[in-house]
């Protein structure tokens, strides 16, 4: 059961994922969740989003945004970037996942997933069986406290940690020591 909520990989941030590596491992194409994965929740996208979206496609990867937000929120955060989305996805339901999949003109096995839920993102993408990737949320400036949902993705992670088997689904995709 448990299975289900881990991720193939889980890194630090968006910006720390070697973006290279998944296109040479034959991914097409990366959806992105948007609130606290991008950016903190309801920002704007910030000119480090924007550029990291311009590099995944000069390296010719194609981005899809798949959010349970409403389309005003996206429509505000995607000023900058050139990309189509899916809003109220509906996120643990695999439907839009493969909506977007279709969009995207490519195979469901070519598409890897990133956000910062275990119970709406991870859960979607593996009942849709598409990879995915586990970022450590993003808090508001200012904000320290998390909720009960947290503490709860916080033990589940803890079992991941002693499950090998799970970890590293991607060849371990993560760029040591770049931050941002
Ligand atoms: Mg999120």
């Amino acid at each position: 059961m448990l299975h289900q909520l881990y991720p193939y990989e889980f890194v630090d941030s968006v910006f720390t994922i070697d973006y290279e590596a998944l296109k040479k491992q034959g991914f097409k194409a990366v959806i992105f969740d948007i609130d606290s994965t991008l950016v903190p929740h309801g920002r704007p996208s910030t000119p480090a989003i924007d550029e990291l979206f311009q590099m995944i496609h000069q390296l010719g990867l194609k981005t899809f945004l798949l959010s349970n937000n409403s389309s005003e929120r996206i429509e505000q955060f995607i000023r900058n970037i050139d990309t189509e989305f899916i809003s109220i996805a509906n996120k643990p339901n695999k439907d839009a996942y493969l909506q977007a999949v279709e969009r995207l003109g490519v195979k469901k096995e070519e598409v890897v997933f990133v956000g910062d839920q275990l119970f709406t993102d991870i859960l979607g993408a593996n009942r849709a069986q598409m990879a995915n990737i586990l970022v450590k949320f993003l808090l508001q400036e200012g904000e320290s406290k998390i909720g009960k949902k947290r503490k709860v993705e916080q033990f589940i992670l803890k079992t991941y940690r002693w499950r090998k088997k799970y970890q590293h689904r991607l060849g371990n995709i993560e760029k040591k020591g770049e931050k941002n």
